[in-house]
């Protein structure tokens, strides 16, 4: 049973999911060599507090923290620590917040000082997959031409895609139905309706698919021991195409002043 929300219920969501894209942008500023994941964390934690919102992840399932922050071969739900950041780094940060009862969620990979080109492609690699399957994010379409469209970027690329953890609904809880694999075949699985809000979050790594949990319960890394990245947006399900109510503007304007 998919929850399809009213426009005024868009509007909600639309307000969460922007305190989230400003709060990644509170953290893009600070991203630098020297910087501790947990200082981050804290940044991230007062300014939700101070506009008016919650974290969404902190005691979620027992997490310990405002964000999650996955260094390198850490592909998501790093747990923030004393670990220093160091140049040729990348790290994905997912946030999320609950405003007024609804749910924000959306995470960003960024480069810590300058990268190698390979790590830069894969992040671009992993961004354009993640527009690819916006653009499937329609009313009539299924999950899967989502799916399918995210997949085949990616792989275009030489890249695979994490199979283990997926997006989800987004609403008055953090994951509702449907579940959004990033892989999968066009024409299949339930199909998109109008007021339908979805996160798409692509989980691309450099080297092969596998992944494993470490012993936190927590961090999922590759297998191989090689990079991966994250980005992900919200979208409402519209007739045209989708109303992405993430914005990474806010971070991209940090990061072109940098
Ligand atoms: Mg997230
Ligand atoms: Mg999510």
């Amino acid at each position: 049973m998919l929850y399809l929300k009213t426009d005024e219920e868009v509007e909600q969501l639309r307000k969460s999911n922007m305190l989230v894209s400003k709060a990644l942008a509170e953290v893009a500023v600070l991203i630098c060599p020297g910087v501790s994941t947990l200082y981050l964390d804290k940044v991230a934690d007062e300014f939700i507090h101070d506009n008016g919102g919650l974290p969404a992840f902190k005691g979620y399932g027992g997490f310990p923290n405002t964000l999650c922050t996955s260094v390198n071969d850490e592909v998501v739900h790093g747990i923030p620590s004393g670990y220093i950041l160091k140049e040729g780094d990348i790290i994905s940060i997912d946030c999320g917040v609950i405003l007024d009862g609804w749910y924000g969620d959306s995470a960003y990979t960024f480069a810590v000082g300058e990268i190698k080109k390979d790590l830069k492609r894969l992040l671009d690699f992993t961004r354009l997959s993640l527009e690819e399957g916006v653009k499937e994010a329609i009313a009539g379409n299924r999950v899967g031409d989502i799916s399918w469209a995210v997949q085949s970027k990616a792989e275009s690329g030489g890249y695979s895609v994490v199979r283990e953890l997926v997006g989800h609904g987004l609403g008055r809880k953090l994951h509702e139905p449907p579940e959004v694999p990033n892989y999968g075949k066009r024409g299949t699985g339930p199909k998109m309706e109008k007021g339908l809000v979805i996160c798409i979050e692509p989980m691309i790594n450099l080297g092969k698919k596998e992944t494993f949990q470490m012993k936190d319960g927590w961090t999922i890394r590759t297998a191989d021991g090689k990079p991966s990245a994250h980005f992900e947006y919200a979208v409402a399900i519209d007739r045209e195409r989708a109303d992405v109510l993430t914005t990474f503007k806010f971070i991209e304007e940090v990061l072109n002043k940098m």
